[in-house]
């Protein structure tokens, strides 16, 4: 018997460390080592319930277990006692919806063991593009899976493939962006931390298919355990023969670096990142050319996100038709979901795309505590507020853009009737005013004074004529600015101001 528990960041907050040494101590003490062993796991997905730990393979499921509870649910587990500790059901509907595929092993082996992860079938996929696949074949098979870029854009990840690996041979890079920034959303932080190896075997499988030698992960500093989960991956691939030359005595050589970003939003953009790495200050450059043309050092580069690589090796492993099958028409697979925000159940969640906002708040996350949804946020400082109205809509890339919104990496803030959606764009707004770079004046200037009119709004001081002024900068904002940050950051603002105008012009002050 295994007891899985949880010790990524979420759950460390509310003692797991704890918890898990107790675990073992009470393993010591009933003797009962050779019986049951107690495995620190990877993220469960339910972290609002943390720290959870999970009876394999009686698939129990312990809640907020206090360090205080460990010795009585390891004498639960072996018959020999009850427990305080709260269970949870395994068919809970936030378990129920979900699909999991990035988040198949995660909670359930030892994100800091290679054995474990190579116990599950890892670095298979690796193995078989080597051996019995063409780079050109591996392009195709990304290409027909229909898999679009998670870090929010949404590009074809196989076209992308694609162009790198036309490009003439030569020095090629893999980076993989795991600078995630957005308020609410930890999807990329807990990939990371829970099964860095798939994130690595999906880099190196892209790095046969383009023709590159060298990847790069850029993890920004907040996340200093998927660092460090990632630094012991790289170290144990490297004695498994899994990365530096001839992977599994093939001519294939491939070895990854970590780069840790300082914390800036901008270095989400791919072109900032590339400075950054370069160690240059981030900011963006215009494009073209775009980094599969010249990136790195010049070099044809592929800049994929966290979540985007830990779904290649299972599209590999189960196939393109496979993958595809799993979603709607131009959004295949699967999407992770931070969700967050006034719901009664918050964490990590992969599901299917095309299913209802509805299904996530309401079933999944349970609905608001207290009263009802009032909107609910997706795309996080470039994505927009969807009224309770449009609950139905599905979540896939076109049908959030048609609302207003994006899919974004995946933050999902869900408001209740006492939000103010006046001082959410607010909000939003004061984040992109300290993450600006200042390199283009439309976004410079633009994130302040709309900043700044948003103020005056909520200090009740604004007129008609300052809220038009508000539609048209933003408008110009958007149009006018060099990179994504400053084309999107009007989103929250122009969302709020489709869907809940009466909330501004309350505001203003009214004429004499
Ligand atoms: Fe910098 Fe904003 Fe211009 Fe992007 S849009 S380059 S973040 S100033």
């Amino acid at each position: 018997i295994r007891l899985h528990c949880c010790t990524s960041t979420g759950c460390r907050a509310a003692s797991a460390n704890e918890v898990y040494n107790n675990l073992k101590a009470a393993v010591k003490e009933h003797d009962c080592g050779d019986r049951l062993e107690v495995v620190s796991v990877g993220c469960m997905g339910f972290c609002g319930q943390g720290p959870l730990v999970q009876v394999d393979p009686d698939n129990q499921l312990y809640a907020q277990v206090k360090p205080e509870e460990a010795e009585s649910l390891v004498a639960t587990t072996l018959g020999a006692g009850s427990t305080e500790a709260e269970q949870l059901d395994p068919e809970h509907p936030f378990f129920a919806y979900q699909t999991p595929v990035v988040r198949k092993h995660s909670g359930k082996i030892d994100p800091e063991s290679i054995e474990e992860y190579i116990a599950v079938g890892g670095y298979e996929s690796l193995y078989k593009v080597v051996h019995d696949m063409t780079p050109a074949d591996v392009v195709k098979e990304v290409s027909d899976s229909g898999l679009r870029g998670r870090g929010g854009g949404g590009y074809p990840t196989g076209l992308k493939w694609a162009t790198v690996a036309k490009m003439p041979a030569g020095q090629k890079y893999i980076i993989c962006n795991g600078d995630e920034g957005d308020p609410g959303a930890f999807m990329d932080r807990s990939v990371l931390e829970s099964d860095p190896h798939l994130v690595l075997e999906g880099m190196a499988i892209a790095g046969y298919a383009v023709g590159a030698d060298h990847g790069y992960v850029y993890v920004r500093a907040e996340y200093p355990l998927a660092i460090s989960r990632l630094q012991k991956a790289i170290k144990q691939a490297k004695k498994y023969g899994l990365m530096g030359s001839q992977i599994f005595d093939s001519p294939f050589d491939f070895k990854v670096d970590i780069r840790i970003g300082a914390g800036a939003f901008v270095c989400g953009e791919e072109t900032a990142l590339i400075q950054s790495i370069e160690g240059a200050r981030g900011n963006p450059v215009p494009r073209p050319p775009y980094p599969a043309q010249s990136g790195l050092y010049d070099c044809p580069t592929l800049i994929n996100n966290v979540e985007s690589f830990a779904n290649i090796a299972h599209i590999i492993k189960q196939g393109a038709e496979w993958y595809a099958s799993i979603g709607t028409e131009n959004s295949k697979g699967t999407k992770i979901f931070a969700l967050t925000g006034n719901i009664r159940n918050n964490g990590l969640i992969e599901v299917p795309m095309g299913i209802t906002l509805r299904t996530i708040v309401e079933e999944m996350g349970g609905g608001v505590p207290d009263g009802e949804v009032k909107a609910v946020q997706t795309g996080g400082p470039s994505g927009g507020c969807i009224p309770k109205d449009l609950l139905d809509t599905p979540v896939d890339y076109d049908s959030l853009k048609a609302v207003g919104s994006m899919m974004g990496s995946g933050g999902m803030v869900v408001m209740d009737q006492n939000t103010s959606m006046v001082e959410i764009a607010h909000f939003y707004m004061e984040f992109c005013r300290e993450e600006t770079c200042g390199k283009c004046v439309p976004c410079r200037t633009g994130t302040v004074q709309l900043y700044d009119l948003l103020t005056k709004i909520l200090k009740g001081q604004a007129t008609e004529a300052d809220l038009e002024q508000l539609k048209q900068l933003s408008y110009m904002v958007q149009e006018t600015s060099l990179c994504g940050l400053g084309m999107t950051a009007p989103n929250p603002v122009l969302s709020t101001l489709r869907y809940f105008p009466e909330e501004y012009t309350s505001l203003l002050v009214q004429p004499a």
